[in-house]
């Protein structure tokens, strides 16, 4: 290493600590693309539902990797597992086979109830496979006449930043500059049968949508919204497609969000938390009639269902299911909710969730989400705002109650309640 050249990673014991803050600060800004306004501290360790910053600062994480991190950090289970097939096999491509890929997906068929799944590594990549899949689908099952396929989306929908997925966003910034984009999508208030109704037609292969819109700020539709939208696509012909990739894995108080109106989705898209938090695994999971769609060389990715991806998904799903985290964000986030509706704020429009996904809706006369946020990592709780008005919390579901209520004390604070 040059003296000219200095790692921040190995600053000097006499550069103190805020400065070395400041020096991951400035190398993030001058080498980093601006796509992101990250708030500004610097972790370097994580464990459970806690990280440190580079200056051994402590704090609970409120956000878990936008719900990638239900298990929490380095669950050691999933660790175990990750080293485990480290020394073994890494990576196959699907050329050959692996000896952990057929069990991951078997064990994703069992917990979830369908026939097969495709694995893929990131969320927006099993949204793109939900697509290609549903679309075959119809043109081969429905008769759809050839390149008239249509996917009815909602507005305010997040399902990933793809040219494709971008291009049926209603979110002006997320497309602008970014087109031309694929057509076939047709957008619909969220929440609104009536709209579904009257856009379903004999052409609609599809409706994608999330059971709570996370990235819109933890959008919860009424109640029985997604029995009905799954009857009336049922009665169309259309087929339901649930994206749990936020949702999904215990973090609505369900195993999947879509079990309180008892959906089964003909397609349902999982990712984040697949991955245990270390690795990107997602997956596209149906039955027989939508999966046989696709046929050898129809489809495909290098490192989908790779060993490693495969290992961490089975340990990912079986942490879940063992310790039962879905139960613990049924009733953690219930009390939660519920003390932060008797916060008597003068700053809070609303406090809306499920489970341990939980929006605090900030009044507009009170300014933006950010300055809360940015207060609450003053002492010691890293949330993060969403569209502008919401703080979101959702913790790892391994979070204890008493982490909860010390975070309460410092949320009430901040909130001058
Ligand atoms: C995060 C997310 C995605 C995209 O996942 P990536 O892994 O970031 O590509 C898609 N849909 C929903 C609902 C999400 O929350």
């Amino acid at each position: 290493m040059t003296p000219e050249a200095p790692s921040v990673g190995a600053a000097s014991p006499s550069q103190d600590s805020a400065s070395r803050t400041a020096s991951y600060l400035d190398e993030a800004e001058r080498y980093s693309a601006r796509n992101y306004l990250p708030l500004p501290v610097v972790l370097d360790r994580g464990e459970g539902a806690w990280v440190w910053d580079v200056e051994g600062n402590r704090y609970l994480d409120m956000l878990s990797a936008y719900s990638a991190l239900n298990q929490g950090h380095r669950h050691p289970e999933i660790m175990a597992a990750a080293q485990t097939q480290m020394e073994r096999l890494t990576l196959t491509s699907r050329a050959f086979h692996n000896d952990q890929m057929g069990p991951f997906l078997r064990e994703l068929c069992e917990a979830t109830g369908y026939d097969a799944a495709l694995p893929m590594n990131t969320g927006a990549e099993a949204v793109e496979t939900a697509v290609k899949m549903v679309r075959k689908w119809g043109y081969e099952t429905r008769g759809i006449p050839a390149g008239q396929a249509e996917i009815v989306v909602c507005e305010d929908n997040f399902h990933g930043r793809t040219t494709t997925i971008v291009g049926f966003s209603s979110d002006e910034q997320y497309r602008e500059g970014f087109g031309p984009f694929t057509p076939g999508f047709k957008l619909i208030p969220y929440g609104d049968l009536d709209a579904l109704k009257a856009a379903l037609g004999p052409n609609t292969a599809g409706f994608l949508v999330e059971p709570v819109q996370g990235e819109a700020g933890v959008v919860v539709p009424p109640e029985g919204y997604l029995a009905e939208a799954a009857a009336l696509c049922r009665d169309n012909g259309t087929a339901f497609v649930a994206d749990e990739i936020q949702t999904g894995l215990g973090r609505t108080g369900r195993l999947f969000c879509c079990e309180w109106e008892d959906v089964h989705p003909d397609v349902l898209v999982v990712g984040k938390a697949l991955g245990g938090g270390v690795y990107p695994v997602s997956a596209v999971i149906a039955d027989a009639e939508f999966m046989d769609v696709f046929r050898p060389g129809d489809h495909g990715s290098t490192f989908g269902g790779n060993p490693l991806g495969a290992a961490v998904g089975r340990a990912s799903l079986r942490v879940i299911l063992e310790e039962d985290l879905s139960r613990r964000s049924d009733e953690l986030g219930q009390w939660f909710a519920d003390e932060l509706r008797a916060i008597r704020s003068p700053h809070v429009e609303e406090v809306r969730g499920k489970g341990l996904m939980i929006g605090v809706v900030i009044r507009e006369s009170s300014g933006t989400a950010r300055p809360f946020c940015e207060a609450l990592q003053q002492r010691g709780i890293l949330a993060k705002e969403t569209h502008q008005q919401v703080v979101r919390f959702a913790p790892p579901l391994t979070v204890d109650r008493a982490a909860l209520e010390d975070a309460l004390v410092d949320i009430r604070v901040v909130l001058g309640g």
